[in-house]
């Protein structure tokens, strides 16, 4: 397949030579709950790798958690508990979500504060390098040793000194220089350190973790793509630098960003909604089918009514897989929708083209299955593609689950409503339910009910 490598700004054939894939995506700094646009990266690199698995790679999928930052310090304090419980809880409530979305899980979820020794090493060997230096319990990168800095954000050192922030930090050999150990501060959490007690940078927990457990060459790194500066930039300094091998990454791939009114969705703005309320408003299919219908490296705009809109559009796959009443017919043949599909996912994960084909073959289906053809086969290519997108056409399990309360109160009432000899009103009940799915069989026991999927 062809992906689009930030580096090089080009579409780049993919492969792996041994078969596997070993991708590290940026995760999360759990400091509250996760909103709808943290759910991007998730939904964009669990397509990617669903369809890397597809094409038969084993893909090695690692994710972390930046459980200690600034933000973090200021919320648990905030809240009176410490940085871990604060992490733990947001971070188990985000994978709760992203099960919800039917996002696979990554293989190892490191934490910063999980890994103290390995950052740690990592640091040491760049000041023994000389791409390092300490100043009394700070450890600042030494932007200027490193010959190609800037090459994945594509900017040059002076203009980006020109641009950076004069900082009062006289620390620093050169205010480019960022920092990768943070000595501690009154009443903040820190570990030992041969510079003294403190915390690790941002940027430097990513390069310290993915070589701990992905080694020295990536063939993936993802993220947003607000990441690319300086964060993925710095990656690239720290672990080259320390590794002394090109290139780190082998393809960087980054998402464009969820929007609300025209600014990023971000908790700095205010402007966001919670993965957990889009969750409880809308399905699963259609927060997916929303992202997915347009390109992951474009910014995609949030609104209301354009994931409600999704549903519907579920609804019609999912109708696809209705069985036929009658296979007499023509068999399908789902192969040209397939291929369209293969194509248009080998085109850099273009999955609003590959999910034209989908609802194509859904046509073709609903269209010759009332003609009396033999749909089989073709359904199991909707479900095989649909699978590869993440999107679930079985009736979910939970649905009787889900409705119960509701159609035990209209049992209840149209009992009530016999009981009154208001007949009339309770036929109605009965066979509106029935229109609905829900079958209602009255018995020596009382009524019971059930759906007709079911
Ligand atoms: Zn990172």
């Amino acid at each position: 397949m062809n992906l689009y490598n930030t580096l090089s700004r080009k579409k780049e054939r993919f492969s792996a030579p041994d078969g596997e894939v070993k991708m590290y995506v940026c995760g999360a700094t759990p400091y509250s709950a996760a909103h709808l646009g943290n759910a991007m990266p998730s939904i964009v690199f669990d397509v990617l790798r669903r369809y890397l698995e597809f094409k038969g790679y084993r893909v090695r999928h690692v994710q972390n958690f930046t459980d200690i930052d600034d933000k973090m310090i200021q919320a648990a304090a905030e809240r009176q508990i410490s940085t871990t419980e604060l992490a733990e809880a947001n971070a188990a409530a985000y994978l709760d979500e992203m099960d919800a979305l039917n996002i696979l899980r990554a293989h190892k979820y490191p934490r910063a504060t999980g890994d103290i020794p390995k950052i740690v090493e990592m640091i040491d060997g760049l000041v023994k390098q000389g791409f390092a230096y300490s100043v009394n319990g700070d450890v600042y990168f030494r932007v200027r040793r490193d010959k190609d800095y800037g090459k994945l954000s594509h900017r040059n050192l002076d203009s980006l000194k020109a641009g950076a922030r004069v900082e009062v930090d006289e620390n620093k050999e050169d205010p480019l220089d960022f920092a990768l150990w943070k000595s501690q501060k009154p009443g903040e959490p820190a570990w030992d350190s041969p510079w003294g007690p403190g915390r690790p940078g941002w940027h430097i927990e990513c390069s310290a973790m993915s070589l701990a457990y992905l080694g020295e060459t990536l063939d993936i790194h993802g993220g947003g793509r607000d990441l690319i500066f300086p964060h993925h930039e710095n990656e690239i300094a720290q672990t080259e630098s320390f590794t002394n091998k090109t290139p780190f990454v082998r393809f960087w791939v980054h998402n464009g960003t969820l929007q609300m009114n025209e600014d990023k969705m971000s908790k700095s703005l205010g402007n966001i909604i919670s993965a957990r309320e889009a969750i409880q408003r809308f399905s699963p299919n259609a927060i997916r089918l929303f992202f997915l219908g347009s390109h992951y490296r474009s910014p995609l705009a949030y609104s209301e009514e354009s994931v409600a809109s999704q549903d519907r559009a579920a609804e019609r796959l999912r109708n696809a897989l209705r069985p036929a009443a009658d296979k007499t017919g023509e068999t399908i043949d789902a192969t040209p929708y397939r291929d369209q599909f293969i194509d248009a996912m080998d085109d850099d994960l273009n999955t609003p083209r590959a999910l034209a084909s989908l609802f194509d073959l859904a046509r073709e289906i609903n269209r010759r299955r009332d003609g009396g053809g033999d749909v089989g086969a073709a359904q199991e290519v909707l479900r095989e593609l649909a699978g590869i997108l993440g999107l679930t056409l079985e009736e979910p399990a939970a649905r009787s689950d889900d409705i119960a309360p509701f159609v035990r109160l209209l049992v209840d009432l149209r009992s009530e409503l016999r009981e009154a000899k208001q007949f009339t009103l309770a036929d109605k009940v009965r066979d509106d339910l029935a229109g609905l799915g829900v079958s209602l069989e009255d018995g020596p026991e009382g009524t019971v009910w059930r759906l007709h999927s079911d």
